[in-house]
């Protein structure tokens, strides 16, 4: 009985301490990626999520934030590509946070290189506010030494499409010994692509490096 009591009391404490905290979740629904950059760190050749998988996932945030009375979570989707896992996969975590947490009470990031991104998912990712983050290195000989031929324009192909639907995207860049000596240059480079499409209407007439 007292330990029963302790262990509601220590429960009860937890739930007070971690109610006001917002916890941060990153969910992998694919550690394939179609793409093979020279320095990636993570799984780029792996197998998807099933829709069981991410049941799971999702009734295990659930059973925590249950637990410790957080309502409002921040969920990041991370890979390899996440946009792998295909779309359904996409709907049924989307909606299913959806439903444990209401509209606005988790906020949910995606960081992708895009080449997988459709009209469905940009009307999907536009619904859900999805916040989307992408990867480029600079201009197109710059990002294209180490992530390889061709990636650059399949890149900014995605950040056009997500644009075209009113959805925003965000840019992280990896500075290597060849990059980080021409930091001006990617620096004009994210103004640029800043400027939106009125400015460069194929997105791949970017600076040159030289
Ligand atoms: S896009 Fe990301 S996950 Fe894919 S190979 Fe490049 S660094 Fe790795």
């Amino acid at each position: 009985m007292h330990v029963r009591e302790g262990r509601e009391g220590a429960l009860a404490a937890t739930r007070t301490e971690t109610r006001s905290v917002r916890p941060h979740f990153m969910l992998a629904p694919s550690l394939t990626c179609p793409a093979s950059c020279a320095y990636c760190f993570g799984p780029n050749d792996g197998p998807t999520m099933s829709a069981e998988t991410m049941q799971a996932s999702l009734d295990f945030i659930d059973r925590i934030t249950s637990a410790t009375g957080q309502n409002s979570v921040k969920v990041t989707f991370h890979g390899g590509e996440p946009l792998a896992a295909g779309l359904s996969i996409w709907r049924q975590s989307l909606d299913g946070l959806r439903a444990r947490f209401g509209e606005g009470g988790c906020e949910v990031g995606l960081q992708s290189n895009l080449w997988l991104l459709t009209n469905e998912f940009c009307e999907l990712f536009r619904d859900h506010s999805v916040d989307i983050g992408t990867s480029l290195d600079g201009p197109r000989e710059i990002n294209d030494r180490l992530r390889g031929e061709g990636c650059f324009d399949r890149t900014m192909l995605g950040i056009r499409t997500a644009e075209a639907h009113g959805v925003s995207v965000g840019c992280i860049a990896t500075f290597t010994p060849f990059n980080a000596p021409r930091w001006r240059q990617v620096l004009d480079f994210f103004l640029w692509i800043r400027a939106g499409p009125e400015t460069a209407p194929t997105g791949t007439n970017t600076p040159t490096a030289e």
